[in-house]
C-alpha cells in the first residue's frame, strides 16, 4: 500500500472507559471479522478476558473505504490499559502517528486518561478525541469536553460523540482517522530502522516480534540484527495482522506487522529495541529503548518442596513469555528453596502467579512484596535490599532510601479531604490541586512505592466511594528513616514474615501484624507466642490457643470411604500451608503485612 494512505493509530483511554469495545467496533466496521464477535477481539490471553483488561498489545490492519473514494490501511495498535505497563504503552504509542482519546461521557477525564494523553502529546501524536457511552443516560458529553480542554489542554471543538456499544459515531471516527492523522512518514530508500513495540513467544516460530518499520524495509531472508544486543537472525517470515498473524512478502516503510526470526527467547526480541539490517546497518537506533525496570519484589516458593524443580522449569518458561520478569533463587529458612522474582508491578506480579499455577499446576506461597531499597553503609559501601530478610545489622546502616513515586489522584471535590488524609497516612507529601471543572479536583503527591503496594488503591476507593482515580509513576529515590520488623513465632524469628517499615509506625504495623496472624494462624495443638520486634526489642505480643480439630472423631467405626473423603478433604486444605518448624502457616499470613496499614 501507498504509503500515504497509512493511518497507524492507537486507542488510549482510563480503564474501562470502552477502548476494547470501540476497537472491537472498528474492526466489525471494516468487516475484518464476519459477524458480530462477542468477544473482544484484542484481547488474548485467558487471564486478561477474565479480568477484562489488556496485558498483551496487538495490532490488527484494517482496510477502509473512505468517503473521498480511496482505500485506506488502518493499523489500529493496542496499548495495555495498566500503570504497571508504562513502557510498554510508551513504545506502542511511537509506533503511531495518531491516537483516539476515548472518554466516558458519564465518567468524564480520569487519571489514566490525563497519564496516557500526556505521554501521547509527548510523542507528538495526532490526538482525536472520541466521546463514548452518549447512549447511556446520565452521559454529558458537555462536561466531558470541557475537561477534556481543562484536564488534558486538548482543543475539544471536534470530539467525536460516539457509542461504541450501539454503534453511533463509528463512520465519524473512521473518517477522521483518514482525514486528521498524519501518514507516517520515514524514508523509504534509508537503511532500515523497525521498533519493536511489542513481542510474544511462539513454541514453533520462536519470538514473534511486533514491529513498526520507519525506515526502509525488510523481508523474508533477510539478515537482521537488534540494536541494543547485536544480536543476529535470518528472517523466516514477515506478515500482518489480519486479526490473526498473515504471512505476506515484506514490511515496507510505514507499516505495521510481525518478523519471525527462529529467535530462542522473548529477550532476542526486546520492546524498545531497533531492529536493523545486518549487512547494511543504519548509524542510529531509534530512541527511546530501555530495559524493563523491576519495581516489585517477592519470594516465590511452593508449597511442597518437591515442586522446587517443577517450578524452576516453569519460571524459566515463563520467562521465554514475558522479558519483564526477574527471577534469582533464594532460600529462606523459613520457606526452604524459592526464588526472588521481580516485577512491573503488584498486577504484573499477580499475573505471573496465576499463569504459574494455571498452565504449569503449580502450587505457590507468594511472601509480601517489597521494594527495592537503596542502603549507604557506614563503610561506604552501597548495597540494594529488595528482602527484608537480607536487612543488614542497623548499626551497619549509614542511611537509607526507598524510591518514590509521583502520584496523580483525581478526585469529586468532597472527597479531597478523605484522599490527602490517606495520603498522610501513606507518608505523601503534597505537591499541588489542580480544578479541572468547578466539581473536581487533580491532587498531586509525592508517595513512596512501599506504600502504594499496601491496599493503598483498595483504600482510596473505598475512602471515596469508587469515585478516585489513580495513576503514578516512578520518581527517584529519597531518604528515609526505616526499620526491619521481625516476626517471631515461638521465640523463632519467620525471615518470610519480616516487613520493611517507617520507624513512626512500626510500632502500629507491628501490632496490627501481630493481631492480623493471631487471625489467620490455624490453632495449632499448642500454644503459639506471636511477637513483633525490633532488634532484640519486643514491640508487640499475642497467644494463639491451642486446638486440633479432629475431622474423623465423628465417625465411629464402619464407612471407611467416607473417613478418605474427610481425610482428603482436611489435605486439600493443608494446599498453601507452609510447615514452619511445628507449625503450620497459610498462604494468607505471608500476605498479612499488605493489610495492616
Ligand atoms: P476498556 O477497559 O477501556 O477496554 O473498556 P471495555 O471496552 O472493556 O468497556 C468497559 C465496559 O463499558 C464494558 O462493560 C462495555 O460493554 C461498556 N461499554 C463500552 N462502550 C460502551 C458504550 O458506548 N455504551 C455503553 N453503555 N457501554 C459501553
Ligand atoms: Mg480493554
Amino acid at each position: 500500500m501507498d504509503q500515504s494512505r497509512i493511518r497507524n493509530f492507537c486507542i488510549i483511554a482510563h480503564i474501562d472507559h470502552g477502548k476494547s469495545t470501540l476497537a472491537d467496533r472498528l474492526i466489525e466496521r471494516c468487516g475484518a471479522i464476519r459477524g458480530t464477535a462477542q468477544e473482544q477481539m484484542l484481547d488474548s490471553m485467558d487471564i486478561e478476558r477474565e479480568r477484562g483488561i489488556t496485558i498483551k498489545m496487538a495490532a490488527v490492519r484494517l482496510l477502509y473505504t473512505a468517503k473521498d473514494g480511496e482505500t485506506y490501511q488502518l493499523n489500529l495498535i493496542d496499548t495495555p490499559g495498566h500503570v504497571d505497563f508504562t513502557y510498554e504503552v510508551s513504545r506502542a504509542l511511537f509506533a503511531c502517528e495518531g491516537a483516539l482519546l476515548v472518554v466516558d461521557a458519564s465518567q468524564g477525564v480520569e487519571a489514566q486518561t490525563i497519564a496516557n494523553a500526556s505521554m501521547a502529546m509527548n510523542q507528538n501524536l495526532e490526538i482525536i478525541p472520541v466521546i463514548n457511552k452518549i447512549d447511556l443516560p446520565h452521559a454529558d458529553i458537555a462536561r466531558a469536553k470541557e475537561e477534556i480542554e481543562n484536564a488534558v489542554a486538548i482543543d475539544a471543538t471536534d470530539a467525536i460523540p460516539c457509542s461504541a456499544k450501539s454503534g453511533i459515531g463509528i463512520d465519524d471516527i473512521l473518517e477522521a482517522i483518514v482525514a486528521r492523522i498524519p501518514a507516517p512518514g520515514g524514508d523509504p530508500n534509508g537503511r532500515l530502522r523497525a521498533l519493536i513495540y511489542d513481542s510474544h513467544f511462539d513454541a514453533y516460530q520462536g519470538a514473534v516480534a511486533y514491529v513498526r518499520v520507519k525506515d526502509g524495509r525488510v523481508k523474508k531472508g533477510d539478515r537482521i540484527m537488534m540494536m541494543a544486543t547485536g544480536n543476529k537472525f535470518d528472517v523466516d517470515s514477515t506478515g500482518h495482522f489480519g486479526p490473526g498473524l498473515t504471512v505476506n512478502k515484506g514490511l515496507d516503510t510505514g507499516d505495521v506487522g510481525f518478523i519471525t526470526a527462529a529467535m530462542k527467547s522473548i529477550g532476542d526480541a526486546r520492546v524498545g529495541d531497533t531492529v536493523t539490517n545486518a549487512d547494511d546497518p543504519a548509524d542510529v537506533a531509534l530512541p527511546g529503548y530501555r530495559k524493563a525496570l523491576s519495581m516489585v519484589f517477592c519470594g516465590l516458593y511452593p508449597s511442597d518442596g518437591d515442586q522446587y524443580v517443577s517450578l524452576r522449569d516453569a519460571i524459566d518458561k515463563l520467562k521465554l513469555n514475558d522479558a519483564s520478569l526477574d527471577f534469582e533463587p533464594e532460600t529462606s529458612a523459613a520457606l526452604g528453596f524459592g526464588f526472588r522474582c521481580g516485577f512491573l508491578g503488584l498486577l504484573h506480579m499477580e499475573i505471573a502467579r496465576e499463569r504459574l499455577e494455571r498452565e504449569f499446576a503449580l502450587d505457590l506461597i507468594l511472601t509480601a512484596p517489597s521494594v527495592d531499597y537503596r542502603l549507604t553503609m557506614k563503610n561506604g559501601e552501597e548495597i540494594h535490599i529488595a528482602n527484608p530478610a537480607d536487612w543488614p545489622d542497623p548499626n551497619d546502616i549509614a542511611s537509607v532510601e526507598e524510591p518514590m513515586v509521583t502520584a496523580t489522584i483525581m478526585v469529586p471535590q468532597e472527597y479531597v479531604g478523605a484522599c490527602m488524609t490517606l495520603c498522610q497516612e501513606r507518608r505523601g507529601i503534597y505537591v499541588k490541586t489542580e480544578y479541572p471543572t468547578p466539581q473536581r479536583v487533580i491532587l498531586h503527591y509525592v508517595l513512596p512505592l512501599g506504600e502504594i503496594l499496601l491496599d493503598f488503591f483498595d483504600k482510596l476507593k473505598s475512602s471515596t466511594r469508587g469515585y478516585a482515580s489513580f495513576d503514578y509513576d516512578l520518581s527517584d529515590y529519597a531518604l528515609s528513616n526505616l526499620v526491619k520488623v521481625d516476626i517471631l513465632l515461638n521465640g523463632d524469628p519467620v525471615d518470610a514474615l519480616s516487613f520493611i517499615v517507617h520507624k513512626d509506625f512500626a510500632y502500629n504495623r507491628g501490632r496490627a501484624m501481630v493481631e492480623r496472624l493471631r487471625q489467620v494462624v490455624p490453632r495449632q495443638q499448642y500454644e503459639v507466642r506471636v511477637q513483633a520486634a525490633i532488634g532484640a526489642k519486643v514491640i508487640a505480643a499475642d497467644t494463639i490457643k491451642p486446638f486440633r480439630k479432629n475431622v474423623i472423631a465423628k465417625c465411629y467405626g464402619g464407612d471407611i470411604t467416607r473417613k478418605r473423603k474427610l481425610l482428603e478433604k482436611q489435605k486439600e486444605g493443608k494446599k498453601r500451608m507452609k510447615q514452619i518448624g511445628s507449625i503450620e502457616l497459610p498462604q494468607e499470613a505471608f500476605l498479612s503485612v499488605l493489610k495492616v496499614a
